[in-house]
């Protein structure tokens, strides 16, 4: 039986997902960091017209991980409930879109986390994919992104992370963490394998962030896959940034650890469409290929890590 995910039109076939962006954001709302306005997506016309980028370039699939609080606004930002927002997003793009789901990290909790028992938490955080996310019908295809906002996870942040991590293994859906002051990848493994989570299906977010091959690759060693996810900086950043990227990049693959690498943008700001001046949805597939052959990458191996390994990582199918 061919694996299945579950989008938010309802499930495909994992060998359907085809070209896969496996961490972006459509709309959210990351004003609790800053009041910039910049950290504020809520424009559904805005966020077509730069999906459609994506999908001339040969997009097929993409991965939404837009957890619970980086939306609590969303009767003041989108016309509908958020889900439905991404809902009407894919039908209108055509693009399978896939939602994540859970608690993105504690600056952005509602207090009710606060007074529920960890097991209340999965429960929640279980229907959300089971059922539906926030009172809709609107199923999400994984758990994320579930992230820590220090240098250290805090107490409710961990409770959080083994609520979902409880709910991944009685849904069976992938698990997908936010990281990135330090090494904490390898903090949330050793929760996550407290609880029993088998770590293949576990996705470290934004482990770019800490440039150190050994943390990748103890990553990479445990059974978990390393989402480079800013691919984009590539194009915006100074060239100190984009080399020390490209070099993460060059030893993870020099190590043979591609099979459980990802790559994405992590659109979240305003500036990072292509409307404002930014590197969109497109970059990976129209113009990062260049850069990588500076490293010595092919196109196969840009496809392996944009086609095969999200169909793996969202599946759980075998790590090459
Ligand atoms: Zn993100």
């Amino acid at each position: 039986m061919a694996d299945t995910v579950m989008t938010v039109t309802g499930p495909i076939s994992a060998d359907d997902l085809g070209y896969t962006l496996p961490h972006e954001h459509l709309f959210l709302d990351l004003m609790r960091d800053n009041w910039s306005g910049d950290n504020y997506l809520n424009d559904p016309e805005l966020a077509y017209q730069e999906l459609m980028l994506y999908k001339e370039a040969g997009g097929v699939s993409l991965v939404d991980q837009t957890s619970g609080g980086l939306t609590s606004n969303d009767q003041y930002m989108l016309p509908v409930k958020h889900p439905i927002a991404v809902r009407e997003l894919s039908e209108r793009t055509g693009l399978n879109i896939i939602l994540g789901c859970g608690w993105y990290r504690e600056t952005y909790y509602e207090p009710h986390l606060w007074r529920m028992k960890t097991d209340e938490i999965a429960e929640e955080i279980e229907r959300e994919v089971t059922h539906g996310i926030d009172g809709t019908d609107v199923r999400a295809g994984l758990i994320g992104e579930i992230g820590a906002h220090f240098t250290w996870i805090s107490p409710i942040e961990e409770r959080v992370l083994r609520a979902a991590g409880r709910a991944q293994k009685r849904t069976g859906v992938t698990l997908t963490t936010h990281a990135t002051r330090g090494p904490l990848g390898l903090d949330q493994l050793d929760i996550l394998e407290e609880e029993g989570v088998d770590l293949h299906r576990v996705v470290i977010g934004h482990p770019q962030s800490h440039a150190d091959f050994e943390y990748h690759a103890e990553i990479a060693r445990r059974g978990a896959w390393i989402s480079f996810d800013n691919m984009g900086v590539v194009e915006e950043a100074v060239p100190y940034e984009q080399e020390k990227l490209l070099k993460q990049v060059k030893d993870i693959v020099d190590a043979g650890l591609i099979g459980q690498l990802l790559f994405s943008h992590d659109v979240c700001y305003r500036h990072m469409y292509k409307a404002y001046g930014g590197h969109g949805y497109d970059y990976v597939p129209t113009r990062l290929l260049p850069r990588l052959q500076e490293i010595g990458m092919t196109e196969d191996q840009l496809l392996q890590i944009m086609v095969d390994n999200p169909r793996r990582a969202l599946t759980g199918t075998a790590h090459a």
